[in-house]
């Protein structure tokens, strides 16, 4: 009998994945996503080991093949190495990289401190670099490199926003500039820009959620699993000729 991911689309069945900051939220529904089509899947984390566990379990539970690594992708060495042990653990192949650890600190310029300027560009932009500079020793001919922007990489579009705003914009610079270097291993490079998305970093419930919904067209923050859907999709052979694009899954709120 046909297992379920079997019959599903975007089959990724043999393929190894490697997902930044798996433990929790936009990350963990990947991670999930992904071996619910029959991917094995290694992702990071920083701090939140027990969620990290949950999530391994979880993927286990349901048949599937997963391994949780702390590696802090502001670190420059412990993202290189994180890769590293990522991909031994998945016999020595990757397939597919999603660089999704991010963090989001806002405030207006001459208030942010310049800690949350510094973290925000560690994680979100050298983490990114870093993890990938590494990861493309070993992706596959074909190979899929899906990075986490925000609808932040396309405009600027709420007031304190401005350092988050510039590390979006760098990934959707970086996912052009690497679709056009790795095009001739067929390795396609795109950034999915979710919009307010319900995870512990950004609830949906409250006043602020209740003016950030005023703002969607469709009235709602999305779901992880929305966002994981389309990074399974992006991920498949069935997107074999999208590199380059950021694309957006807000509900309309850029439109
Ligand atoms: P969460 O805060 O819910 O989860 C973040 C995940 O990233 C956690 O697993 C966390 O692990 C991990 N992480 C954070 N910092 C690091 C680090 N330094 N090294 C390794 N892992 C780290 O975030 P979301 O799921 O909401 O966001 C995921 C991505 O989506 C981010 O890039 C974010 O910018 C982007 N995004 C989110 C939106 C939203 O509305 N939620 C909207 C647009 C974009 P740990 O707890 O162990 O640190």
């Amino acid at each position: 009998m046909k297992k379920d991911y079997e019959m599903m689309d975007n089959n990724l069945e043999g393929k190894t994945a490697l997902v930044t900051g798996g433990s929790r939220g936009i990350g963990a529904a990947i991670a999930k996503a992904f071996a619910a089509r029959g991917a094995s899947v290694a992702f990071t984390y920083s701090t939140s080991s027990h969620q990290a566990e949950a999530v391994v379990r979880e993927i286990e539970e349901r048949g599937g093949v997963a391994f949780a690594i702390h590696a802090d992708a502001a670190d420059a060495a412990a993202a290189t190495s994180g890769v590293r042990t990522a991909v031994e653990k998945l016999g020595g192949r990757l397939d597919i990289l999603v660089n999704n650890a991010g963090v989001a600190q806002h405030g207006p310029i001459g208030s942010l401190p310049e800690e949350a300027f510094e973290r925000q560009v560690d994680v979100n932009v050298r983490g990114v670099w870093y993890t990938t500079s590494t990861a493309i020793e070993f992706l596959s001919h074909g190979g899929r490199i899906v990075n986490i922007g925000s609808f932040f990489s396309e405009r600027v579009p709420y007031p304190a926003s401005s350092a988050y705003g510039m590390t979006k914009h760098a990934v959707a610079g970086l996912t052009k500039g690497w679709a056009r270097d790795l095009a001739r291993r067929q390795i396609t490079v795109n950034t999915v820009q979710p919009g307010p998305i319900a995870t512990e970093n950004n609830s949906d419930e409250g006043e602020r959620a209740e003016r950030i919904k005023a703002s969607v067209p469709l009235g709602r923050f999305g779901r992880p699993e929305e966002v994981a859907d389309l990074v399974v999709f992006l991920s498949s052979p069935t997107a074999s000729f999208i590199t380059g694009a950021n694309i957006l899954i807000d509900g309309g709120l850029m439109a």
